[in-house]
């Protein structure tokens, strides 16, 4: 089924076949701009998962076992069909989370990067390794394999891109697969099931669930229960990322946490300004600053910290919001007005304990004016708690050495980013940074299909991405094969 109109329902995808929910409910989500009905979804209850999940089950044995060229086949076929539908899910986005334009194609074209990425690495997901063994004449090696079903748990916020971090990966190793939409998103989600779904995949080796925000816990609950799952991957908040841990944990599974940050950026005293702005300026705003590794807190020399703050308020007062179908918008709105009031919370406490408001800090209906606070210190909650909004903390700090305290000074260590000519120090600072991912004189808003993403302390675990995201999804097995003279056991006849 293709949803063609808005009345249209996003239902779920079990079994090859798109199904209401068992109880027929469904929910509706709006779109962040105009306040309207976005899209309407099928909302389903536990039984829906528990029927996808045995449909991944049953599709599993062929599938692991199908040559990896039938894969790859089907994972590059469905990177063309992203590609040929951007558009569709571009419009999807930008109707169900705000993004503009600019940011549906990025969605897109990072997605089907990751599918092509997914489908030439299906060979070097399952290879292994011999091991020389102490046992004369034995072959012994290590080889990897499928886990099963695969829980793929998807947010809202590159709502496109993000299904790239799990889903082609397990695909590509073997694994089945049942995706959990995002409740903003179901109908960029349903976009991209088509996409698969028309690439050939086999019925059950992918499938689509879709649910109203309250029944999520008990919708999660009972995909992490099933027997058959073996892989837990979410992508979220850090306090839905605990029970998640805490639900695999209990029924010992491992999961794969991409979680929040609190990205740190840090100039030193000898930085090339214009860049270190110009990186901080599209790390903190990009996507209204709605990113895991979005720039939270800019960590300035203090002889260049009033420079580089002037400059970068310049640089967001410039910084168009509004209208995310207008083309001259940089920026379209926030999730919801939960965001917004959480965002003027956390400029009026910095202001109040004496952050001077340099650009920003309103609201302009449903959209968060780019915003630059000075001063920022560690007494602030913007110093230490996600935004996930717009807004740039600025801190000056004495030296490389009290940069880098202040940068570890936070519960999370997902992305981070150095801006020095000195490239020695610069590495000795990223090797001793806590963040999954450091980059100097660069962005912290970046990723690549090839590269393990992921995070450190309160930002998760588990990689995903590159050789480490296929691994996550496999088993490792040891196997032995006996040599010609038969081994003799301490026991035996
Ligand atoms: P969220 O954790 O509030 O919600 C994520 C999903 O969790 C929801 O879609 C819902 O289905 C589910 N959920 C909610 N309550 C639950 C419960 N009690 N039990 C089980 N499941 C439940 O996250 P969000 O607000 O939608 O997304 C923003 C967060 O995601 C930010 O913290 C951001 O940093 C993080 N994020 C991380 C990455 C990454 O790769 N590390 C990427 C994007 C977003």
């Amino acid at each position: 089924m293709t949803v063609t109109s808005e009345k249209a329902v996003q239902d779920l995808l079990i079994d090859g076949t798109w199904r209401k929910a068992a109880n027929a409910h469904t929910y509706t989500a709006h779109d962040p701009f105009t306040g309207e009905v976005a899209s309407r979804a099928a909302a389903a209850v536990p039984a829906d998962v528990v029927r996808a999940a045995d449909a991944a089950e049953r599709a599993f044995p062929p599938w692991a076992a199908s040559p990896p060229a039938e894969r790859r086949r089907v994972l590059w076929t469905a990177a063309g069909n992203i590609e040929a539908r951007a558009e569709e899910i571009s419009a999807a986005i930008t109707t169900e989370m705000g993004g503009p334009a600019a940011w549906g194609h990025y969605n897109t074209t990072a997605l089907a990067e990751k599918f092509r990425h997914a489908a030439s690495a299906v060979h070097e997901g399952l290879t292994g390794e011999l091991i020389p063994s102490e046992v004369p004449g034995r072959t012994s090696f290590a080889v990897r394999r499928p886990v099963g079903v695969v829980a793929c748990l998807i947010p809202w916020n590159a709502p496109a891109l993000l299904v790239g971090n799990s889903v082609p990966y397990a695909l590509a190793v073997g694994d089945t697969v049942v995706m959990k939409a995002a409740e903003q998103t179901p109908r960029t989600h349903g976009l991209v099931a088509e996409c698969l779904i028309e690439a050939g995949l086999p019925d059950g080796v992918y499938n689509l669930v879709t649910n109203a925000p309250e029944d999520a816990p008990e919708v999660v609950a009972a995909l992490i229960a099933h027997q058959a799952v073996r892989r837990v991957h979410f992508t979220g908040s850090t306090r839905v990322g605990r029970i998640i841990a805490q639900q695999a944990a209990a029924h010992m599974k491992r999961a794969i946490l991409e979680l929040g940050g609190k990205a740190p950026l840090l100039v030193l005293a000898d930085a090339d300004l214009g860049q270190a702005v110009s990186a901080a300026a599209f790390g903190a705003f990009a996507n209204s600053g709605q990113g895991c590794v979005s720039t939270e807190r800019i960590i300035v020399d203090r002889t260049v910290a009033e420079a580089f703050a002037l400059r970068l308020a310049a640089l967001a007062a410039n910084v168009t919001c509004g209208d995310p179908r207008d083309p001259h918008t940089a920026l379209g709105p926030v999730v919801g007005p939960a965001a917004i009031t959480r965002l003027s919370g956390l400029v009026q406490d910095a202001v109040v304990a004496g952050a001077r408001l340099l650009a920003g800090g309103t609201a302009e209906g449903p959209c968060f004016t780019p915003t630059v606070l000075a001063d920022v210190t560690p007494a602030m909650r913007v110093y230490r708690e996600e935004s996930f909004g717009p807004v740039a903390a600025v801190v000056a700090a004495d030296g490389p050495e009290e940069a880098l305290r202040m940068a570890n000074d936070s519960d999370y260590g997902l992305s981070s980013a150095i801006f020095t000519r000195n490239i020695p120090l610069a590495l000795d600072l990223a090797r001793r940074i806590d963040a999954g991912m450091c980059h100097i004189n660069g962005t912290t808003l970046d990723d690549e299909p090839q590269i393990p993403f992921g995070g450190v302390k309160n930002s998760g675990y588990g990689r995903s991405g590159g050789h480490a995201g296929l691994e996550e999804f496999t088993e490792l097995q040891w196997i032995t094969i006996e040599g010609p003279e038969p081994p003799r056991y301490p026991i035996s006849e």
